[in-house]
C-alpha cells in the first residue's frame, strides 16, 4: 500500500488523525511522513488521537501528564475552581464523574484531572492554563457535550 502523503510504497503504514480534502477523517501515512506530521508522538511512537475540532493528542502522553500533575491539579481544582464556580456547574461535573466512575470502576477524581490534561495537550498549553480557562469560561469546557449546560 502507498503512503497517502508522499505516495511512496511502504511496508509500515500508520493511521494519522489528519483530515483529508475528501472529508475522510484519517490519513494513512508511512513512518517517515508520520514523524513529520505533528500528529505522531515521537516519544511513545504512536499516532495521536484526533478530535472533531481537528486537535489531536497522544493518549500515552495524557496518562504520563496525569501522573505528573495529579497532586498539583487536584489541589488547584479544589482551591481555585470549586470555590469560584457556580453550584450548577459543579453538579454537572459530579454527574459526569459518577458516570465515568461507573464505567471504568474508578472511585476517584482521575477523570477530572485527565480531562484538564487532555484539553491542555490539545490546546498545547500547560495544565495550569486550563485551570485559568475554566475560571474564565466555565467548567463546561472540560465536560463532554452531553453534560454541558448548552449541549450543542
Ligand atoms: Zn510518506
Ligand atoms: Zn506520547
Amino acid at each position: 500500500m502507498n503512503c497517502e502523503k508522499c505516495e511512496k510504497d511502504a511496508n509500515l503504514l500508520v493511521i494519522l488523525p489528519l483530515h483529508r480534502p475528501d472529508g475522510c477523517l484519517n490519513t494513512i501515512a508511512c513512518l517517515e511522513c508520520a514523524k513529520k506530521s505533528g500528529v505522531y508522538c515521537l516519544k511513545h511512537k504512536k499516532p495521536h488521537l484526533g478530535f472533531d475540532d481537528g486537535t489531536t493528542v497522544c493518549i500515552y502522553c495524557i496518562e504520563a501528564e496525569v501522573e505528573q500533575h495529579r497532586v498539583e491539579l487536584t489541589d488547584l481544582v479544589n482551591t481555585e475552581i470549586f470555590s469560584q464556580i457556580d453550584e450548577a456547574s459543579i453538579e454537572r461535573y459530579y454527574a459526569w464523574l459518577a458516570d465515568v466512575n461507573v464505567k471504568v470502576g474508578e472511585i476517584n477524581k482521575t477523570a477530572g484531572i485527565r480531562a484538564i490534561v487532555t484539553l491542555a495537550l490539545r490546546r498545547r498549553v500547560e495544565p495550569k492554563a486550563v485551570i485559568e480557562a475554566i475560571k474564565n469560561e466555565g467548567l463546561d469546557i472540560i465536560l463532554p457535550p452531553q453534560y454541558r449546560l448548552d449541549p450543542s
